[in-house]
């Protein structure tokens, strides 16, 4: 059942007189539950359980981590109809759409807790001592990655299970060992109170200490600006837009202890489409492209919305049949009508650039939320001068630059923002006519992907899901997949620690059977 109330630790409160409701944009009606925004004192009182938490949480061995974070996904799936329910009539979003991402979410959650089951991601790494080593002796060093400390996770709108309560940034939290205290999305806070209520559960079950997670309720920016202010928080990981991702980060570097926030903002996605993609098989990659744009009404931060060719009869084809295509696809409801209202603003701002030509733009009518599809085209000089072409327009949307030559091409790839993903389209022939611009694209860029689309992000541990700035505040992590656990860590060496004084990660017989690197030799065995 919704409550509408904040979890504190495993206590449900509301103190706040100040409601909210989420929305169903297919209705286009307000839903009926009531949500209390949670109060400076309910803030401070989930942070301060989160930090006593922390001094048991950190120590829980990673087996005991491995069963709490399976029991979250049970009791997720436990919620089943209702979760799927809750989450379609506050993001209008199909059911399809909505099993998907649970069962991605629950694959997320069980990756993580066969990472910490198995223990080698600490890190371990012992050099022994050398105590007749001369001119001094060597110390005896082991190092090993602990947690941060409580983090606070704030969620993205459009995706209200993967990136939010329980998605990839709090697991990849609670593996490392770091109590977490979400800051609700107010698009889908009941999707959200339901995904807390499972993850408290399983807290209780498996005997975690209360406070190791907390679900904050919000309408607005106080709430986050709150918990990323307080001193006891140690982290922060966000999913949204630029403007948000990095308000916060700018926050997070002036308190008097700075921390880091893990931001994943906006992409445009470059594609590079090159000549002999066109000469082989034009149509195909209209369609493709056309599917790829519309996909979830374009509400994907690896929507393509750059598209970057040379000019050419079979580029002007090739806009053409996308501009053919992509007015075919039936529009679909975007996740709330202020997202929508976004849409069409950024939308009315590049169609209004001087230079820009329309070539595609959905009209006939359709249900309030829906939204129309637009293909737009550019000349390459121009997009070069005019950097709000270059912005994300979240939404069924792309702009064709059309360059002079491969030389225009690489100088405007290399003055593009920082992004998820880039794009070639080509064969491997041309690819090595075109090192420049794919080394170009490759310095912009998280991943590269060749012959595909970027909408799509496979959850494994090869994945990047990040890039240079403003993709992310920090290019060297991802937020996809295992390896994001190293946002939620921090080095730290015993020296000359006595042997059973020593995380067992780190002891002689190495009883977890981790692998290790010892004096420099990468192993299993005990010393
Ligand atoms: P958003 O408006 O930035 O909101 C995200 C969260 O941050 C919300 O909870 C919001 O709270 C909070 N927030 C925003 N600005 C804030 C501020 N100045 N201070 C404190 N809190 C603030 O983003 P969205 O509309 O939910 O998501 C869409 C965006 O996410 C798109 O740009 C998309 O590309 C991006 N995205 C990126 C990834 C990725 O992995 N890189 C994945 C998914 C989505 P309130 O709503 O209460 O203000």
């Amino acid at each position: 059942m919704i409550t509408g109330k904040n979890y504190i630790g495993s206590t449900l409160s509301a103190s706040n007189s100040k409601t909210y409701t989420t929305f169903n944009p297919q209705l286009n009606t307000a839903n009926n539950e009531q949500f209390y925004e949670a109060t400076s004192d309910e803030i401070n009182e989930a942070v301060l359980l989160a930090s006593v938490a922390f001094e048991t949480y950190k120590n829980i061995a990673g087996s005991k981590k491995a069963v709490f974070l399976n029991a979250i996904a049970d009791e997720i799936l436990a919620l089943d109809d209702l979760l799927i329910t809750t989450y379609c009539k506050e993001t209008g979003l199909p059911e399809g759409r909505a099993k998907g991402e649970c069962g991605r979410t629950i694959g997320q959650l069980r990756s993580f807790a066969n990472l910490v089951a198995e223990g080698s991601w600490v890190e371990a790494t012992i050099d022994t001592a050398l105590p007749n080593r001369e001119p001094v002796p060597k110390p005896d060093l082991r190092k090993m990655m602990v947690p941060l400390g409580p983090v606070v996770v704030f969620g993205a709108s459009n995706f209200p299970l993967a990136y939010s309560t329980a998605g990839g940034d709090t697991a990849a939290a609670l593996a490392a060992g770091c109590p977490v205290i979400v800051k609700s999305h107010p698009m889908h806070a009941g999707t959200g109170e339901l995904v807390a209520s499972a993850i408290i559960k399983a807290a209780e079950k498996t005997g975690m200490p209360n406070g190791v997670f907390s679900n904050l309720n919000s309408s607005g920016i106080d709430v986050g600006v709150q918990l990323v202010q307080h001193p006891k928080v140690k982290a922060v990981g966000f999913t949204g837009s630029i403007k948000g991702g990095r308000a916060l980060f700018d926050l997070a570097a002036k308190r008097d202890e700075p921390i880091p926030v893990f931001a994943e903002m906006g992409s445009v996605n470059p594609v590079v489409i090159l000549p002999r993609a066109l000469e082989v098989d034009t149509d195909t990659w209209a369609k493709t492209y056309a599917g790829s744009i519309t996909l979830g009404a374009g509400q994907f931060c690896t929507n393509p919305g750059l598209i970057l060719g040379i000019k050419s009869d079979m580029l002007t084809g090739f806009i053409q049949g996308l501009s053919q295509e992509i007015v075919k696809i039936d529009p679909t409801c975007m996740l709330h009508p202020n997202i929508y209202e976004s849409y069409k603003k950024n939308k009315q701002t590049a169609f209004d650039q001087s230079g820009t030509e329309v070539m595609a733009d959905y009209s006939p009518a359709v249900n309030d939320n829906y939204a129309k599809q637009a293909v737009l085209t550019v000349e390459g000089d121009t997009f070069l001068k005019n950097t709000k072409l270059h912005q994300e327009v979240f939404g069924p949307y792309s702009l064709v630059v059309q360059c002079e030559n491969k030389k225009e091409l690489e100088t405007i790839i290399s003055k593009l923002e920082g992004q998820l993903t880039g794009t070639i389209l080509t064969d491997t022939i041309e690819a090595k006519d075109y090192t420049e611009v794919i080394s170009a694209l490759s310095n912009r860029v998280g991943r590269i992907i060749f012959n595909g689309v970027p909408t799509g992000v496979e959850v494994c541990p090869s994945m990047q899901h990040g890039g240079p700035y403003p993709a992310s505040t920090d290019s060297r992590f991802t937020a996809v997949g295992i390896h994001s656990i190293k946002r939620w860590i921090r080095p730290f060496a015993y020296q000359d620690w006595p042997n059973e004084l020593l995380p067992q990660e780190l002891q002689n017989e190495n009883p977890l059977q981790i692998s290790r690197l010892v004096d420099g030799n990468q192993t299993n065995k005990s010393i």
